[in-house]
C-alpha cells in the first residue's frame, strides 16, 4: 500500500494513508492541543472505529472529552451544547471525526467557542469573517470517516438556521484544520447509501467546480482528476467497502472537490441546499439526484469543457457520453433518478415549489453556475427532478 501513503500540505498538511490514524497524538502535539473536545455524531460514537481511536488518546495519556449531540445536517442547539462542552471540559482545541456533520461541528465549535457575536454574523457574504476575533479560535485536527463533503481541507463549517429553514455557510481562514489525519480504513464501516451519496458529493464539487466560470486553472486541473478518480473508485468502493485502494482514492478526491470548489459551485447546490434544508435529506444524495438535470440545462456554456473532461477521462462521446455515464453511474450507485424516490410521499404545491425556487437562486451557490439561475429556470429544473426527465 505503500503508493497511497504520502504527505500534502495543499491546502493544510494532510496526511493521507491506512493506519494514519495512529499519529493522533502526534498531531495534537504539532497544532498544540493539550485537552481536545472530541466531536463526533452519535451513530459512529458507538461504533468500534471511535472506541478504537479513543485508545489511542488513552494509550498516549491524552486528556480529553467526548461530545456526540450533532444531527447529520448540525443545527444551531448543536453548536450552543457543543461550545458548553467545550468550555466546561476547559479544552484548548477539537479533534473533528466524522463525516462532513461532526467535522463541520468541530470546526464551528472551535471558530465560535470564544467570539462574542452570534454565529450568524460570521456568514460567507463579503468580508464579514473579519468581523470574528481570529486569535479566539481553538485549532483543529480533522479526522474524516466518510469521503465526499471535504470539509476536512475546508475554511467553512455549514449550519441550518432552524427559523428560516436554511443551511448557512460560516467562512473564517482560521477555520482550516490544522492537520487532516486522512486513514482511508476509518470509512470502511461506511453503508452503501452513505458511500454513494458521498462519493456523489465529491463529484459534484469537482463538476460543478470545474464548469463554475472564472480564471482558476489549479481548480480545473484539481476537478478534472478528481472526477476520474470518482468515476473509476466509486463504483468499486460501493461494491466492496474494504476495498483499500477506492476508499484511498475517494478521500483524495473529497479532499480535491473542496479545494477545487473555492473556484464556484453551481445550481447542483442551488437546489439542493433548500431541499436539505426543508426535507433532511442527506446533502450529497441530493446532490446526486439533481446532477444530471442541471448539467443538461447548463449544456450551451459548457459543452466544450465537457468534452474535453470526457476525452480526459477516457469516456467516448463527448458531451452526450459524459451525460450517460452520470446517468449509468447513479443507477450503479442506486441513486434516486427523481426526487420522489429520495423524498417519500412527495407531494409539492405551487407555494412550496415557488419557495424552494425562491431559496435557491439566492443561495450563494447559485452565482457559480454558468448559466444565470433565474426563478423560471428553478422552477423548470426543479419540475424536471420530480417528473425525472433530463
Ligand atoms: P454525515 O456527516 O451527515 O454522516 C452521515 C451518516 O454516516 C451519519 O449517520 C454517520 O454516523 C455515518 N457515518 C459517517 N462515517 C461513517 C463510517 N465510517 N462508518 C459508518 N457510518 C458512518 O454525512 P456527510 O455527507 O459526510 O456530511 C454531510 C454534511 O456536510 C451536511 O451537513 C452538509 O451540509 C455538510 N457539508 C459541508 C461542506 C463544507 O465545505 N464544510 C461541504 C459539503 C457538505
Amino acid at each position: 500500500m505503500s503508493k497511497f501513503v504520502s504527505k500534502w500540505n495543499y491546502p493544510t498538511t494532510v496526511r493521507i494513508g491506512a493506519g494514519r490514524i495512529k499519529e493522533l497524538p502526534d498531531a495534537l502535539v504539532a497544532t498544540g492541543i493539550k485537552r481536545p473536545l472530541f466531536v463526533t455524531d452519535p451513530g459512529l460514537a458507538k461504533l468500534p472505529v471511535v472506541a478504537s481511536t479513543l485508545k489511542i488518546l488513552e494509550d498516549a495519556k491524552v486528556p480529553y472529552g467526548v461530545f456526540s449531540e450533532v444531527k447529520p445536517n448540525p443545527v444551531e442547539s448543536n453548536l450552543t451544547a457543543g461550545i458548553a462542552a467545550f468550555k466546561k471540559g476547559k479544552h484548548d482545541g477539537v479533534i473533528a471525526f466524522g463525516g462532513g456533520s461532526a467535522l463541520d461541528l468541530g470546526k464551528l465549535i472551535a471558530f465560535q467557542a470564544d467570539q462574542t457575536r452570534p454565529v450568524w454574523d460570521f456568514e460567507d457574504i463579503g468580508d464579514w469573517w473579519t468581523r470574528a476575533n481570529s486569535d479566539a479560535i481553538a485549532p483543529i485536527v480533522a479526522v474524516p470517516t466518510t469521503a465526499g463533503t471535504g470539509s476536512e481541507v475546508g475554511r467553512a463549517g455549514v449550519i441550518t438556521h432552524e427559523e428560516s429553514h436554511t443551511k448557512k455557510v460560516i467562512f473564517h481562514p482560521k477555520m482550516l484544520p490544522g492537520i487532516v489525519l486522512a486513514d482511508p480504513e476509518l470509512s470502511f464501516g461506511m453503508p452503501p447509501f452513505i458511500t454513494a451519496g458521498t462519493g456523489m458529493d465529491a463529484l459534484a464539487h469537482c463538476l460543478e467546480a470545474y464548469c463554475a466560470p472564472g480564471f482558476h486553472p489549479m481548480a480545473d486541473g484539481i476537478s478534472v482528476e478528481g472526477i476520474r478518480l470518482v468515476l473509476e473508485n466509486l463504483p468499486k468502493a460501493f461494491a466492496n467497502g474494504k476495498d483499500l485502494t477506492a476508499r484511498a482514492n475517494m478521500m483524495a478526491a473529497a479532499a480535491m472537490g473542496a479545494t477545487a470548489f473555492q473556484k464556484g459551485l453551481g445550481a447542483i447546490h442551488s437546489l439542493s441546499h433548500p431541499i436539505g434544508a426543508l426535507y433532511d435529506t442527506h446533502h450529497g444524495m441530493t446532490n446526486a439526484v439533481f446532477m444530471p438535470y442541471v448539467i443538461a440545462f447548463n449544456r450551451d456554456a459548457i459543452e466544450d469543457k465537457i468534452v474535453r473532461l470526457a476525452a480526459y477521462c477516457g469516456i467516448k462521446g463527448g458531451f452526450d457520453g459524459f451525460a450517460k455515464t452520470l446517468i449509468k453511474l447513479r443507477k450503479e450507485l442506486k441513486v434516486p433518478h427523481a426526487l420522489p424516490g429520495l423524498i417519500k410521499g412527495l407531494d409539492m404545491d405551487k407555494k412550496r415549489k415557488n419557495l424552494i425556487a425562491d431559496m435557491a437562486v439566492v443561495d450563494p451557490t447559485a452565482g457559480g453556475n454558468p448559466i444565470k439561475l433565474t426563478k423560471k429556470a428553478a422552477l423548470a429544473l426543479l419540475d424536471k427532478a420530480i417528473e425525472g426527465s433530463v
